[in-house]
């Protein structure tokens, strides 16, 4: 089978990892603070914050931006359950705007309407929080002019999206937000196994974050309330969770780091083959805009229906037993049994269900061989044609 995404480790990220269980910190160690310094000068951003996944690291930017009941979060219908889930942990509400048919990211026009809709009603939301589908950065630049209108926060999820740009920016630079997530889940551009992180340029954001990291406990003298008692002294001052980053992790990322911009060339050499070599195929290939230099972290096509003698479901249990792991990103989260419980419904973000009715993703890994990226052409042509 091959996958459609698939972690590249070397022999350099096994050494930087066996390094790191022979040494004296398992947690809490040198190497998170060196990933996190690694990372920031990367894309550009002044503080990092490592967590142990993106997860977590969306929770901690939607407490540091102090979201919480009787706020809400708007998001995208088409991204991983979690950018939606980090509002409802907080208390908040969630909401989606509709995705833009050509980018499958949220839309800023659908935003702008809904804007308009939600001041006239008294309900603008607090935190809206867009995602780089695929690894192409959304329209920042209007999502952003509209949070100084609207005056929401904006936290970017760029779990696909690391080493892509934006304007000639790193995406995580947080020119355009307030916070951006990346995760390292082993599907994702580069991997810490598990594992997450967020940018900021906002000391007291990334102060909060880290606090909130840790249990709501710090060490520094500063941030307590009276003197410390003595050496062994610590104060909770918030509550907090254990959303921490081992050191095991922090190394593979610190590795992994080394080759990002290796990793993406690569899926983009993939992804040149593939709009060449697909081109006479009844599906759509992805857009790319001129304004993004993408991550690629996935290729997702939309079947012509019309033109084909076969169901989207046909269609990928014949791809599934022909040897390609696809994958379908995503079901739009305001049809899962939770949200609907909600009052979500069927037909709520016609693009967002129109896409899901005929995506598939193909594979696309920089461990993808050249031969074995024929190999999947090669079936997609037979199934397809
Ligand atoms: C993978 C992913 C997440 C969650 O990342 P974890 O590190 O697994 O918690 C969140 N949002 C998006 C868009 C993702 O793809």
């Amino acid at each position: 089978m091959i996958p459609y995404g698939r972690q590249d480790i070397n022999q350099a990220d096994i050494d930087a990892v066996i390094e790191v269980l022979r040494s004296d910190f398992l947690t809490q160690g040198p190497k998170v603070p060196l990933f996190e310094t690694v990372v920031s000068k990367r894309v550009n951003a002044d503080y990092a914050v490592a967590t142990n996944s993106a997860t977590s690291a969306l929770h901690l930017a939607c407490l540091a931006l102090g979201l919480g009941k009787g706020d809400c979060l708007w998001t995208t219908p088409i991204t991983f359950v979690a950018s939606a889930n980090c509002g409802l942990y907080c208390g908040a509400k969630v909401d989606f705007v509709d995705i833009d048919p050509q980018t499958y990211n949220l839309c800023p026009k659908a935003l702008e309407e809904k804007l308009i809709v939600a001041k006239k009603n008294g309900k603008l939301p607090k935190v809206v929080l867009p995602v780089h589908f695929a690894g192409q950065s959304c329209g920042m630049d209007r999502i952003h002019q509209l949070s100084e209108e609207y005056g929401f926060n904006i936290i970017e999820d760029a779990s696909h999206a690391i080493g892509g740009q934006y304007l000639d920016q790193p995406v995580g630079s947080c020119n355009y937000s307030d916070i951006a997530v990346f995760s390292f889940h082993p599907v994702k551009i580069i991997t810490t196994a598990e594992g997450g992180l967020a940018t900021t340029n906002q000391p007291a954001l990334a102060e909060k974050m880290q606090l909130l990291r840790s249990h709501g406990i710090t060490r520094d003298p500063t941030l307590m309330t009276k003197q410390a008692d003595g050496g062994w002294y610590y104060q909770q001052v918030d509550l907090g969770f254990n959303y921490r980053m081992t050191e095991l992790q922090a190394a593979l990322g610190i590795s992994q780091m080394q080759r990002l911009d290796k990793f993406v060339k690569k899926r983009h050499v993939l992804q040149q083959r593939y709009h060449k070599l697909l081109k006479g195929l009844p599906i759509k290939l992805p857009y790319q805009s001129s304004e993004v230099y993408s991550a690629l972290h996935l290729y997702p096509i939309q079947l012509k229906l019309k033109n084909l003698g076969k169901t989207h479901k046909q269609v990928f249990d014949e791809l599934r037993s022909s040897g390609l792991g696809v994958n379908l990103h995503y079901i739009p989260v305001h049809t899962q049994p939770y949200y609907q419980t909600m009052g979500f419904k069927q037909g709520d973000y016609p693009n967002a269900e129109h896409y899901y009715s005929r995506a598939i993703s193909i594979p696309l890994y920089q461990g993808l061989t050249l031969d074995k990226q024929d190999q999947v052409i090669k079936i997609l042509t037979k199934v397809l044609l």
